[in-house]
């Protein structure tokens, strides 16, 4: 397995001069577009690794998987699901006509921005840092990793220019969709998305997912089986923005991405495999990330289809 990824991290790398790295949030547009890393874990918590898989990047919309869960552990699946349908947009991860000109008023799914800053608000919690704690306390457990904590300055720098986010916030206080300080929710919403990860956090969150929620290194069960298959198929239908159905076909294995690069792929009963590849495609999906994670599914044999 080491020389697989060590030959697809050389194959691939090229592909980071396809693609641009993000600038709309301006503390993301010093990353390297030339590297690239992969982070693979099997079942049994036994780790493969090649290339930049050290690097370190804000999670960004991986958090919207985080968000998604701890709404659930809050309030019950059908409560959440009140608020935020989980229909596939076929729009921008942060397009605003879709949020409009749904019936219901709700956003379509939780893996575009109005559907995360949704299932952040129902996180349970007396303040803002209270509801922070929980969810960096989730990802400290599923990744083993105590150090996990929000990048200041990548936070600092959303908050500043998350304007979009605001206007996708106010939208859905004015429609009722949204509860409570519409301020304190994109401020955590800002918060979780900065918090900074490795290839090697997200492949490990991954193959807890790939467990049913049970964590490999530990046994412990952490996340109900019923909560990872419903994250797990949101992630096929939604989790690659409106690249979602050519990844399907492509790669068919369940997997999300975030602006700074990220990529988190849960391949069920196998493996949790994590990618760091800065340059983004025009949907703001890592370009050499979706690439790498092509081919190792065409040489493993991982879609699930
Ligand atoms: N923090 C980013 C935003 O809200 C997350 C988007 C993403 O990763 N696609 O715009």
């Amino acid at each position: 397995m080491f020389s697989l990824l060590n030959t697809l991290v050389e194959k691939n790398k090229k592909y980071g001069r396809e693609g641009k790295v993000a600038s709309y949030i301006p503390a993301l547009s010093e990353a390297n577009p030339d590297e690239l890393g992969i982070y693979v874990v099997d079942s049994r918590g036994k780790e493969y690794y090649s290339g930049d898989y050290n690097a370190k990047f804000t999670i960004q919309s991986i958090s919207k998987i985080v968000s998604l869960i701890l709404a659930i552990r809050d309030n019950g699946r059908e409560n959440v699901f009140k608020k935020v349908d989980v229909e596939p947009t076929g729009m921008g991860f942060n397009s605003i006509v879709n949020l409009e000109a749904s019936d219901s008023g709700k956003p379509y799914n939780p893996m575009i921005n109005a559907g995360a800053i949704v299932t952040t608000s129902l996180i349970d919690g007396k303040d803002v840092n209270e509801k922070l704690e929980k969810i960096l306390e989730f990802m400290r457990t599923v990744t083993n990793n105590d150090d996990i904590s929000v990048n200041e300055r990548v936070y600092l720098s959303e908050k500043e220019t998350g304007n979009r986010n605001r206007a996708l916030a106010y939208f859905m206080k004015s429609t009722g969709v949204l509860d409570g300080d519409v301020e304190e929710i994109l401020d955590l919403y800002f918060k979780q998305c900065s918090i900074e990860v490795t290839a090697r956090d997200l492949a490990r969150f991954g193959a807890v997912l790939a467990n049913d929620g049970v964590i490999p290194w530990t046994n412990e069960k952490f996340i109900p089986k019923d909560v990872c298959r419903i994250v797990k198929t949101i992630m096929v239908t939604c989790g690659m923005y409106d690249a979602s159905g050519d990844f399907a076909v492509k790669v068919g294995i369940p997997a999300k991405s975030g602006v700074g690069g990220g990529i988190l792929a849960t391949v069920p009963r196998k493996f949790g495999i994590g990618i760091y590849g800065p340059s983004l495609d025009e949907k703001g999906n890592s370009i050499a990330g979706i690439n790498i994670i092509t081919d190792l599914a065409n040489e493993l044999d991982l879609s699930i289809f």
